[in-house]
């Protein structure tokens, strides 16, 4: 499995050494022809308003919509998280996300930079420690549609979801040096979406 890491901006190298961890090939995304070549993508944290416009500027934000729309495996990490959702609450004006998890998330819900902070969480099917998040300038999800699954949460507002294909937390696991949400990723998102994925190219 080959595993993109949209690198416009942000948190790149971290999260492509996490999925190289995990024992996945994982390589820098910035060109439609770099997209093309990979099973699924990793958006990572950094500032959602930069990485959409510079998306736009690399011609790129086209195509991955489209992926999303055919069900590439996509994990979103804050700002990551902030472009997977198809609504955006405290948005700038004009700001742009690719859309395609059905959720309201609210920008820079916990505050500004100084907010930033750090707790244990309770994760949905990881456990025993528990996921130490960090939280940095970061959102949280203010509402679920239909078939979105709410993995963690914090003072009640759900800060990890999964729907399908996709899947966003509000915090930094490629910060902690703790690889088991890119695990999860892999193998509870990625290797479900793409096994069915390949059994539909069979039967065509
Ligand atoms: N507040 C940032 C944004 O709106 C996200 C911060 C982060 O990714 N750490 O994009």
């Amino acid at each position: 499995m080959k595993v993109g890491v949209l690198s416009l901006q942000g948190d790149v190298r971290e999260h492509a050494r996490s999925l190289s961890d995990c024992g996945v090939l994982a390589s820098l995304v910035r060109r439609p022809s770099e997209l093309d070549a990979v099973d699924a993508l990793v958006i990572p944290g950094g500032e959602s308003t930069t990485i959409s416009k510079l998306a736009r500027i690399f011609n790129i934000f086209d195509p991955i919509q489209e992926r999303i729309k055919a069900g590439m495996p996509v994990y979103g990490s804050c700002a990551g998280m902030i472009l997977l959702a198809n609504q955006v609450e405290d948005a700038i004006v004009g700001q742009e996300s690719f859309g395609g998890l059905d959720v309201t998330v609210r920008r820079n819900a916990f505050g500004r930079q100084v907010d930033s902070f750090e707790t244990d969480l309770t994760f949905q099917g990881i456990t025993n420690p528990p996921i130490r998040a960090v939280f940095i300038r970061a959102p949280w999800v203010e509402k679920v549609g239909e078939g979105v699954e709410i993995l963690a949460e914090v003072n009640g507002h759900p800060v990890a979801v999964r729907s399908d294909h996709l899947f966003a937390t509000s915090f930094h696991p490629e910060l902690t040096g703790d690889n088991r949400i890119h695990k999860f990723f892999i193998e509870e998102v990625c290797e479900p979406a793409l096994k069915s994925a390949s059994a539909r190219n069979v039967v065509k």
